[in-house]
């Protein structure tokens, strides 16, 4: 087998059905390129890229493609909703009570959904997200200087 190339975003926001805007490709190529991005952070990528853009058009743009599936939101208890284009490998997050910060973490196990709950109340479950809650290397450090 020949390996495809790799489609272009305009493409893959084709491929999912999404009409194609300068905006939106501003958007997806700013998520992706960043680590768990905040709205207001995702927004100033987009204005770098294409100009001024409302924080509303953000929005709208970030619910379009999460619904979409080309990028995932999280949403740490507390802490405002981060985005990311990692998406469907159901890896985990470690999250830092102080400063917030947030790091991937691939799932031990396997696929989806890699933990079994112990009752599954009838439940077809298809994923498991884990939020490992504790303190970072930077916070620590800081805390015990
Ligand atoms: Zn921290
Ligand atoms: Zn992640």
């Amino acid at each position: 087998m020949t390996a495809s190339p790799t489609p272009t975003t305009a493409e893959e926001l084709r491929g999912a059905g999404l009409r194609v805007t300068a905006a939106r490709v501003a958007l997806l190529e700013t998520v992706r390129a960043g680590d768990h991005l905040g709205v207001e952070a995702i927004a100033s990528g987009v204005r770098d890229r294409v100009g001024h853009i409302s924080l509303q058009a953000v929005y709208e743009a970030l619910h379009a493609l999460t619904a979409a599936g080309l990028v995932r939101r999280i949403e740490p208890a507390g802490h405002p909703a981060r985005y990311e284009g990692r998406v469907g490998d159901n890896h985990h997050h470690l999250v830092c009570r102080s400063c917030g910060a947030v790091v991937d973490v691939d799932c031990a196990v396997g696929d989806a959904p890699c933990l079994t709950a112990s009752d599954d109340r009838g439940f077809a479950i298809d994923e498991a997200e884990v939020v490992y809650w504790g303190t970072c290397p930077d916070c620590s450090t800081g805390r015990s200087s």
